[in-house]
Formats: C-alpha cells, structure tokens, sequence
C-alpha cells in the first residue's frame, strides 16, 4: 500500500468545537510555524489569505512532531484529544 492509501484506512471522530490543537495568535508566523507547513504528515497546517498559519485538526494522527518542533516556543497549544474523539487506527 502507498503511505496515502495507508491513512486512507484512518477513522476520525471529530470533536467539534473543541480542537486539540491551537496555535496561537500572531502577526506574522516564525521559522517555526512556516515549518508546520512542510513536515506535519497529515497537511493539518496551512498559510491563511492574511500569511499566518492556521490548523485544521480534524486529520491530526496525533504523531506529536508539531508538539515537539514548538515545545520550547510555545507557540502551539497542544493536548490530547477528550477521550473517544480523535483518530481511529484499528481499521487499518
Ligand atoms: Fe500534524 Fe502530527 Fe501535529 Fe497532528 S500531531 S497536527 S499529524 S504534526
């Protein structure tokens, strides 16, 4: 199976209106939030009209690269989805 047929076979139970992720507000994105854009697996980050960064969590397969590239910046919020929501790995 290619990688993309692979995370096809993921399941996501959305918790709407409650994202895990955040990333906090800013003018302009640092290094570090440019960076989200290129190695998060899933493409939950992308550069709004405006040129900051936003998230879309719904697609997060919880890998922790964005937690551990903004750990020392802080400029992620990053928790654990409640429990039952989140991403499913047993179908694939
Ligand atoms: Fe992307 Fe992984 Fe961060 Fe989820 S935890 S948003 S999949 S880099």
């Amino acid at each position: 199976l290619r990688v993309e047929d692979k995370l096809f076979l993921n399941r996501y139970l959305v918790d709407a209106g409650g994202p895990h992720i955040k990333v906090r507000p800013h003018e302009k994105p640092s290094p570090n939030l440019i960076a989200l854009t290129r190695v998060c697996p899933a493409k939950c980050y992308e550069l709004n009209d405006k040129g900051q960064v936003e998230i879309t969590a719904d697609g997060c397969m919880e890998c922790g690269t964005c937690r551990v590239l903004c750990e020392a910046s802080g400029e992620i919020e990053w928790n654990y989805p409640r429990g039952g929501f989140g991403v499913l790995f047993k179908f694939g």
